[in-house]
């Protein structure tokens, strides 16, 4: 697109702050600066299920946030992936630090992104990736019609409803190697317990998990 034709989309379209929706006063901001003055700090907590190591989250997954990133999945958003992978970046250097081997992510099913369009844990570790200075890796394979895990209730159906979602693509790449896995949310930790139970299974080294946000508990 040319300047004349971003000019008349910003015109028509201006862009708004992507967690609360207001046109930003000035420029083409797409943080206004009280969302950007409420970021909180990349933040911690016990481990939530099992099989990997450490996880950290940007932000927690309510209010703006919560949202912002329905929009992100379902309402056409995927642009706000350039916004979100440097705060999951940040995320990962503060609370993980940068010692890993391989960035990889936790895929939808073949099904679910032809029918999407597209990934949003690769967009998400994509554009984290950028910011890192690494290119994230596909490890793992989603079987289709598993039932998302937003509509399975309680840790323990959760953990049962993902059993055996995931195989490896490629031992060979995993193998021997320290691993920073990326997902969207951390809710139980049951997706994420699994995606990492078979990359251990099959020869990793290690497993951290980096999300952009985690649900309060
Ligand atoms: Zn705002």
């Amino acid at each position: 697109m040319n300047a004349f034709g971003r000019a008349v989309k910003e015109l028509l379209w201006p862009p708004r702050c992507i967690l609360c929706r207001r046109l930003p006063e000035t420029g083409a901001e797409r943080l206004c600066p009280g969302c950007r003055a409420g970021l909180p700090e990349p933040f911690s907590g016990p481990r939530r299920g099992s099989g990997y190591g450490r996880w950290a989250a940007a932000l927690w997954y309510e209010g703006r946030l919560r949202e912002s990133f329905h929009r992100f999945k379902f309402g056409g958003c995927g642009f706000y992936a350039e916004i979100y992978g440097p705060w999951l970046a940040e995320a990962v250097r503060k609370q993980l630090g940068t010692d890993f081997d391989l960035l990889t992510y936790v895929p939808i099913s073949p099904l679910r992104r032809r029918r999407r369009g597209f990934d949003q844990s690769l967009l998400l570790a994509r554009e984290a990736g950028k910011a890192l200075g690494m290119e994230p890796v596909r490890t793992l394979k989603k079987r289709n019609l598993v039932k998302p895990q937003s509509r399975t209730l309680g840790p323990q159906a959760r953990q049962k409803n993902v059993r055996g979602a995931f195989r490896v693509t490629d031992p060979d790449l995993v193998r021997g190697r320290r691993l920073l896995l990326i997902d969207d949310v951390l809710t139980s930790g049951a997706t994420v317990s699994e995606a990492s139970r078979v990359l251990r299974a099959a020869g990793a080294r290690s497993v951290d998990v980096a999300v952009l946000a985690a649900a309060p508990k």
